[in-house]
């Protein structure tokens, strides 16, 4: 049918826009679904001390377990899942597997770390520090073992805001980390003013890193900046012995990426942590 729009435009029927607004709504309920369901796993990847190679803690990471499709990434639903209003919810849901999970590796790995993304509508939830609270009350995790992880550019939306919602966060013992660090650069000014304590270096300039020497990288600034600032550096994306040894050279103290580890399921990262206590190479 032909439909007035009310701006007195005839718009046609287009049986393309017609799909796409089906295959929407079909993702829409799919995703509903899949929450209450719970078809959701969270996926750990280790974060390695650069010169012992062995993971000191853990990144989580949220895969939806699909009946039709397969293991999906976060590129494959965050979005949907955001517009939705699903996130804060799936999230804290995240946030509470991964703290319990910590708690059961910490047994054997004293001081172990667990680094949980955070998604810009929980950043910007009232309720925001009470649940971290509560989850860590609830777990029993140390508040210095879970890092939170946001990125540049959800920071920097507003950032009296984010400087106010951190702080808060800070009180409970939690640390931040800045993911995907050095892509939104217009911050760097701005990075003394957030209560920051971790900065992600993202992939982007890791991969750019294949030279002999790392002098001049721009990993190497991205470094040098994060010194300045006083923040600790975990390096994104490392994929071969090339860029850890740059890397090292640079005093990069951790790192994460294929070359080390793939994200993987909780009972195969249990595997990992009892390979390496028995003294063996995680890779
Ligand atoms: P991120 O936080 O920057 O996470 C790192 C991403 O890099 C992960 O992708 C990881 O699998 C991937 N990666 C790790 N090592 C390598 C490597 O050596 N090479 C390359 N090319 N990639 C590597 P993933 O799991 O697909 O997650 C993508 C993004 O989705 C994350 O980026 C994060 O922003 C978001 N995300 C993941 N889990 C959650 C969550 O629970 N909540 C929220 N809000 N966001 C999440
Ligand atoms: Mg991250
Ligand atoms: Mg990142
Ligand atoms: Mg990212």
């Amino acid at each position: 049918h032909a439909k007035d729009d009310g701006k007195g435009v005839v718009r046609r029927f287009d049986p393309v826009r017609f799909a796409e607004a089906a295959q929407r709504r079909r993702d829409e309920s799919d995703l509903r679904r899949a929450l209450a369901e719970m078809q959701f796993e969270v996926h750990y990847q280790p974060i390695v001390d650069l010169n012992g190679e062995l993971a000191v803690g853990v990144e989580a990471l949220v895969r939806w377990r699909h009946p039709v499709r397969g293991l999906l990434g976060p590129g494959d639903f965050i979005e949907l899942a955001e517009t939705l209003g699903l996130m804060p919810g799936l999230g804290l849901w995240v946030l509470r597997e991964a703290c319990a999970q910590a708690v059961v590796w910490q047994q054997d790995n004293p001081g172990f770390k667990v680094n949980v993304n955070l998604s810009a509508t929980q950043l910007s939830s009232p309720e925001l520090t009470d649940e971290v609270g509560a989850v860590l009350a609830d777990t029993g995790l140390p508040p210095n073992s879970l890092v939170l992880e946001l990125t540049e550019s959800m920071a920097l939306t507003d950032l009296t805001e984010s400087a106010r919602v951190l702080g808060s966060l800070k009180t409970l013992g939690v640390r931040i980390a800045l993911d995907d660090f050095g892509t939104g650069f217009s911050s760097l000014s701005h990075l003394g003013a957030l209560p920051v304590d971790v900065v992600k270096i993202d992939k982007s300039f890791v991969a750019a890193m294949r030279e002999t020497t790392a002098n001049g990288s721009v990993a190497e600034a991205v470094l040098q900046i994060a010194r300045t600032f006083n923040l600790a550096p975990v390096a994104e994306g490392v994929e071969d012995e090339v860029q850890a040894a740059l890397l090292r050279e640079l005093a990069c103290a951790e790192a994460q990426g294929y070359h080390f580890a793939r994200p993987m399921p909780a009972a195969e990262l249990t595997g990992l942590l009892s390979r390496q206590s028995a003294g063996l190479q995680i890779r």
